[in-house]
């Protein structure tokens, strides 16, 4: 009789959800996005990163051998999933040793793509040494639509490609969706061709600033109403008794704050120019690991992150909707001027999902009694404002 004992096994959810639970409260980082490169073979619209897809940003980019000595820094420090991002990364001249070598380290690897530049030999490769997931963007399926948006002309048939070639290989990938004003009627177009691969479809409707201070993204925000009939349709209609109690609990007395989000406790970002911050939008505070080890700077980072309190009497800082708010403060620095100044669009959005979510009318947050002075920024959303500012040490 053989004495081999058998490992326990854990669902992946279940092995994921406790690494998570036990890494934020003993803020241990377990995540990280690396951006590769500020290439990319396509011009989106919307893109937050886009406006660096030139010869003077690509040449600030880490070097091959820096990126791949934070890769094993970043398993040193016990970092299990490792997201590889751009622009987009098979543009990147040395992708594939950054990926092998990352890879071999061990990391549950996630790779975010625009799906045009897969080919028979990409898909090979990867199907030798599988990433974890690969995340794809599908904002639109009509090619005429999806060229526009991306401003390249046979991007559609090249992304169509793409995905037939991973459904082939059998490589795991999930589309994403961006609902914005441009795509909103095409929605149910879309969802029905993301289930045809047999995926959930999945949809967010946040849109941010260009990391160069244009807002000109921002123009093609859902209104508000459409992101309340979204939230109703993804709940399968109005909420029951016990869920809308849940919502009313969200409602809270808010701390003061500045992040209060998941900022500075299990993930860090990391820019192409080798900055870290905590997550993409966070541009308050960047530590450059051209000048500190990794370590060093992730501890100075979180502590800074966690210290950033409310210091003026912005609604902010004392509003109830905030569990319902995708505010995040360097979006507000570039839309607003001013990282502690609620962005007007959020409220608005914050406003109709705890109506939808609580089945009550609730106050607008800049438009109760006690916000009547509520300072410029917050009432005037500045669009032509031209704010990058930046603090990296
Ligand atoms: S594919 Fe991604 S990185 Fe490239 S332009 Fe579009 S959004 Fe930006
Ligand atoms: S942006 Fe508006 S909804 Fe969000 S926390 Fe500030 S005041 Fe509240």
């Amino acid at each position: 009789m053989s004495n081999a004992r058998t490992l326990p096994t854990l669902a992946y959810g279940e092995f994921s959800r406790r690494v998570h639970a036990s890494a934020t409260s003993a803020h241990r980082v377990t995540n990280a996005q690396l951006e590769l490169t500020y290439r990319c073979n396509l011009h989106c619209r919307h893109c937050y990163t886009d406006p660096y897809n030139q010869k003077d940003w690509i040449a600030q980019e880490l070097s091959w051998r820096e990126i791949i000595r934070l890769i094993d820094d970043m398993a040193e420090i016990g970092i299990l999933w490792l997201n590889l991002t751009g622009g987009e990364v098979f543009q990147h001249p040395r992708f594939w040793e950054i990926y092998e070598h990352a890879y071999r380290r061990g990391f549950l690897l996630q790779l975010y793509t625009n799906g045009t530049l897969f080919t028979e030999a990409i898909v090979t490769r990867l199907r030798s040494q599988p990433p974890f997931t690969i995340d794809i963007s599908c904002h639109s399926v009509d090619e005429a639509s999806f060229d526009w948006f991306t401003q390249v002309p046979g991007s559609f048939r090249a992304f169509r490609r793409g995905l037939e070639l991973l459904r082939k290989a059998d490589l795991p990938f999930t589309l994403k969706t961006k609902g914005m004003n441009w795509n909103r009627q095409e929605l149910p177009e879309i969802k029905g061709f993301v289930e045809s691969f047999g995926q959930p479809f999945s949809i967010t409707t946040s849109l941010s600033p260009r990391l160069d201070g244009d807002l000109s993204s921002l123009s093609y925000r859902m209104a508000p109403p459409d992101v309340a009939r979204l939230e109703l349709d993804a709940m399968g209609g109005s909420p029951a008794e016990e869920a809308c109690r849940a919502a009313t609990k969200l409602l809270q007395q808010p701390t003061n704050q500045l992040y209060r989000c998941g900022c500075g406790t299990n993930t860090i970002h990391i820019n192409a120019r080798g900055e870290l911050g905590t997550c993409t939008f966070q541009y308050e505070r960047r530590y450059s690991l051209k000048t500190y080890s990794l370590r060093d700077a992730i501890e100075r980072l979180f502590g800074d992150i966690r210290s950033f309190h409310y210091e003026s009497d912005s609604p902010c800082r004392t509003c109830t909707l905030q569990s319902f708010c995708d505010k995040k403060p360097s979006e507000a620095r570039w839309e607003c001027g001013d990282p502690e100044s609620p962005i007007p669009y959020n409220c608005d959005v914050a406003l109709v999902r705890a109506e939808v979510r609580t089945q009550q009318r609730l106050l607008h947050p800049l438009r109760t009694s006690e916000h009547h002075n509520l300072p410029e920024s917050a009432s005037h959303p500045k669009h032509d404002r031209q704010l990058a500012v930046r603090t990296t040490v």
